[in-house]
């Protein structure tokens, strides 16, 4: 028999993704009593398999990189891109550039990645329940006090100093405040599968992700190997474009494959697995990033997009950071906006690097390799974005080069278009 859920914590943490596990676990590692409540049974299956090297800080913080390094999980040691025209951009190798074991990462497998940092959590003292829902956050004035639960059909009222709400794409708090904002311009859609048996290029000691443009650049693909002989193949194109009026998901995956030599290739002879899985209108950020009692982390705060494979990194250490603001601000009992969200204002402003560049993709004339041939003094800071280095001083200068030589290349292909 489980134990019941106690009426008071200092801390609750909706959602046990890996934004939700961090936070749990390091505000319950310094000594508070932290609540956790994941919707679903872990372990359960997630996008968002290819992580970025950065995510290392993290997990040495959590105690956890012996466990990822002893995993089944495959080693991912670079980027490389792709063009419309097949032409494959040279690897970036993460530690060719910089030889440190943080410069490389695994291409995981959510559902088990997931429950070791849901686990983790627990170990350090989080009192971690999966198949409990928050169905709502509850308010005394403008602070939050409390989070009314669903555990199977048993409703309850739980009260705390903190919440935490890391319940992903849900954004539960962001919803309910009306502070969730739609990106216009990456109204995306993505299609994703499984193959087994796909081609598996370990040159350079791992494996790599791979970013492919379709032969009109209406889309991309994503092409993650990992563990088991299972490569994950993922298309990405506009919200009206892929999923308008062109048949079933799997008809437009197939579609988009033929106008992909690069991805057909790699997958010829390979067994697709019968997990289609469709996402849309994933890009979105929220005004706040706290109010007295409460903060967001992870998803639940913002989602670019899926290009670079920021989204795992982010969430770590969006919950790492605000984890450290709610245990400065629970012993000295100041729980309010300015102290929960301090974190706020630096990470926003360096997650714009990779905004830029995201930006920079989307543009339709962002060759990789074209880039750094005609700029290689930029290859070691570009790799840095690619590695996750968003801190690192001095990594935006690479865009003062970048969207001055993007806007070059976008006129010369205007010029060609109106010949
Ligand atoms: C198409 C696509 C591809 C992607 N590819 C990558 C990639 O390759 N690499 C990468 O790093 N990122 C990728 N991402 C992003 C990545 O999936 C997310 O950024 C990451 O999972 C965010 O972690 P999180 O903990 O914030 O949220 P999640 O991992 O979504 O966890 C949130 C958890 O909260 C739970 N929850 C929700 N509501 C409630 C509730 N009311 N009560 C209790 N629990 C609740 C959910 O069940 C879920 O388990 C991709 C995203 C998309 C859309």
């Amino acid at each position: 028999m489980t134990t019941p859920i106690n009426p008071s914590y200092d801390c609750i943490v909706i959602g046990g993704g890996p934004a939700g596990s961090t936070a749990g676990a390091l505000v319950a590692a310094a000594g508070h009593s932290v609540l956790v409540v994941e919707r679903d049974a872990m372990p359960r299956q997630h996008v968002g398999e290819s992580l970025m090297p950065e995510t290392y800080w993290v997990f040495e913080r959590l105690g956890v990189l012996d466990q990822l390094a002893q995993s089944r999980f495959s080693r991912k040691v670079g980027v490389q891109f792709v063009s419309n025209t097949g032409r494959e951009s040279q690897p970036f190798f993460f530690r060719s550039h910089d030889p440190h074991p943080s410069s490389e990462t695994w291409h995981v497998d959510r559902a088990e990645f997931d429950e070791i940092l849901f686990r983790n959590a627990a170990q350090k003292g989080a009192d971690c329940r999966d198949r409990v829902r928050a169905v709502d956050v509850t308010f005394d004035e403008a602070r939050a006090t409390g989070v009314h639960l669903d555990d199977g059909g048993n409703q309850q009222r739980v009260s705390t100093k903190v919440v935490i709400d890391a319940s992903g794409q849900q954004t539960l708090l962001a919803n309910r405040l009306g502070i969730r904002r739609v990106n216009p311009n990456l109204r995306k859609a993505a299609i994703w599968r499984h193959y087994r048996g796909a081609a598996r290029d370990e040159s350079g000691g791992g494996v790599k992700t791979i970013i492919l443009h379709t032969s009109d650049k209406n889309a991309w693909f994503w092409y993650i190997p990992q563990a088991d002989d299972l490569v994950s193949v993922g298309c990405v194109g506009d919200n009206d474009y892929l999923l308008k009026g062109r048949g079933s998901p799997e008809e437009v995956f197939a579609q988009e494959l033929a106008k992909c030599d690069a991805v057909q290739s790699r997958v010829a002879g390979a067994e697709p697995l019968d997990d289609l899985r469709v996402a849309k209108e994933f890009s979105y950020s929220t005004d706040r990033a706290a109010g007295d009692g409460w903060l967001l982390v992870g998803d639940a705060w913002g989602f670019i997009d899926p290009v670079y494979s920021s989204g795992v990194y982010f969430a770590l250490q969006s919950a790492a950071l605000a984890a450290d603001c709610v245990i400065e601000g629970l012993a000295k009992n100041d729980t309010s906006a300015e102290q929960l969200g301090k974190w706020g204002p630096d990470f926003q402003a360096a997650t714009n690097s990779v905004r830029r560049l995201v930006h920079a993709f989307y543009s339709g004339e962002f060759r990789v390799g074209r880039f750094v041939n005609d700029h290689p003094e930029h290859r070691g800071n570009l790799t840095d974005l690619l590695i996750g280095r968003i801190f690192k001083p001095g990594v935006a200068t690479m865009f003062d080069d970048l969207e001055p030589w993007l806007e070059r290349q976008l006129a010369e292909a205007a010029k060609v278009d109106a010949v």
